[in-house]
């Protein structure tokens, strides 16, 4: 009953607890999914909480359940992240040398508590009488305590985790951008969408705000959620990464990912697309580049990296003579490295570049962006109200789980399935 009362207040937009248990005294439709019962806003809250591992579980039955009844077809799919702003405030956000200061103010607050304890220790009598009591004094000390070991905690996890700043509300969450908007303490909800009714194959949530790591595990979550291997793969820049196209590559998956160099200057967002990497010439003859002043960048050597494979280097040294050096490069030569994976790139580029490669790319915009729409502005979860990243994961995937149930509805009433009786998740 409060599964199904949770996934209808998301479905609906109505997160907070206390709207939800309003509507169970007040909406006809809250009111037959729960047969009538009224929980109040506490116990729907600390029901929440208190069950997120098993909503995982759930997600997958219900993208099963979409499978059983062929709304799922896994042959495409988009996959896309959006930055959710956690229930925390950016002023909690603290380097380490912030929350030192804090900690020496909350030093001081106590010694100038504890000696007012002294003083009122010595004058008992005569403090009784005034506003501060003993036990407001004492109470007023502990809270500073509390919160010196919670800012020291969290200090200790800023340098364990070798990060430049930590929030102290949610110190699982990351500082991210949003569009037009100023950087908040926030999560990256990433998805995959199946290409045929929008159904949400794959959710995972990360404090990474880069996109790109996030690739490898919703395709697998994909296939495992759906006993099903996708065959082709759409996603923006952010998830092109040369393990992202060696991946793809080995399992033998069609991937339509710009690169994001290419795709920056495609949009006029690099500054100088005339000096871009792709307009020098590589000249086999002599293994070397030519810039687009026409000198020449000779091979100078190979750069070992750790898990990953060489580069070989390529340096330009007329630069310091060169009339539009500003342009080209800040240093004092400009270098060109070659990674031997670049072929996958060009590889993607000329994929993407045919008339079919550009119109399957361009469904990428209709299957997934609508689904963060709907999800933000027309069920309202701009942010997450629950802390912390595995609660946070969980509030994520109750906004998934009501995004394919609104999804089976929508099917029902335009197909012609045999409604049985009442699904059960
Ligand atoms: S700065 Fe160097 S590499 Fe760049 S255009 Fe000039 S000469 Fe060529």
């Amino acid at each position: 009953m409060m599964l199904k009362v949770l996934f209808y207040g998301y479905a609906m937009g109505e997160r907070s607890s206390r709207v939800i248990a309003h509507r169970l005294k007040s909406d006809v439709a809250y009111m037959y999914l729960s047969a009538l019962q009224q929980p109040d806003f506490r116990t729907i809250n600390r029901f929440r909480k208190d069950n997120i591992g098993i909503l995982k579980g759930l997600f997958v039955q219900i993208v099963r359940l979409c499978v059983e009844m062929g709304m799922v077809s896994v042959g495409m799919i988009a996959i896309d992240g959006t930055k959710l702003k956690v229930n925390a405030s950016y002023r909690k956000t603290k380097k380490a040398d912030g929350l030192d200061e804090e900690i020496s103010v909350i030093d001081k607050q106590i010694e100038s508590i504890l000696k007012e304890c002294e003083e009122t220790d010595s004058r008992e009598d005569e403090i009784m009488g005034e506003d501060k009591s003993i036990y407001e004094v004492t109470e007023e000390l502990k809270d500073k305590q509390k919160l010196k070991e919670k800012l020291k905690r969290a200090k200790e996890k800023m340098l364990m985790s070798n990060s430049k700043e930590i929030n102290i509300t949610d110190d699982e969450a990351t500082t991210m951008l949003h569009k037009g908007y100023p950087p908040e303490p926030s999560y990256n909800g990433q998805v995959a969408v199946e290409g045929s009714n929008g159904v949400i194959v794959a959710a995972t949530l990360t404090n990474n705000p880069a996109d790109y790591e996030a690739l490898k595990e919703l395709i697998e979550e994909t296939e495992v959620n759906t006993r099903d291997k996708p065959s082709e793969v759409l996603a923006d820049s952010g998830f092109s990464s040369y393990e992202n196209l060696e991946y793809l590559e080995e399992k033998g998956i069609e991937g339509y990912i710009p690169d994001q160099k290419i795709e920056s200057t495609r949009k006029g967002t690099y500054k100088h697309p005339e000096f871009h990497k792709s307009r020098f010439k590589y000249d086999g003859s002599s293994d070397s580049y030519i810039c687009p002043m026409g000198k020449t960048l000779a091979y100078k050597g190979l750069m070992k990296r750790e898990g990953k494979p060489d580069i070989r280097i390529y340096r330009c040294m007329d630069c310091p003579h060169c009339k539009r050096k500003a342009e080209c490069t800040k240093a004092e030569y400009r270098t060109i490295s070659w990674d031997p994976r670049e072929f996958l790139i060009h590889k993607m580029c000329t994929r993407l570049e045919t008339k079919e490669g550009k119109i399957k790319y361009g469904k990428r915009k209709y299957l997934i962006e609508p689904v963060f729409g709907d999800m933000k502005y027309n069920r309202n979860m701009r942010g997450l109200l629950l802390r912390g990243k595995l609660k946070a994961a969980g509030e994520f995937l109750i906004m998934c789980i009501a995004h394919n149930l609104r999804k089976v509805a929508k099917y029902l009433i335009g197909s012609n399935y045999p409604v049985l009786g009442p699904i059960m998740v």
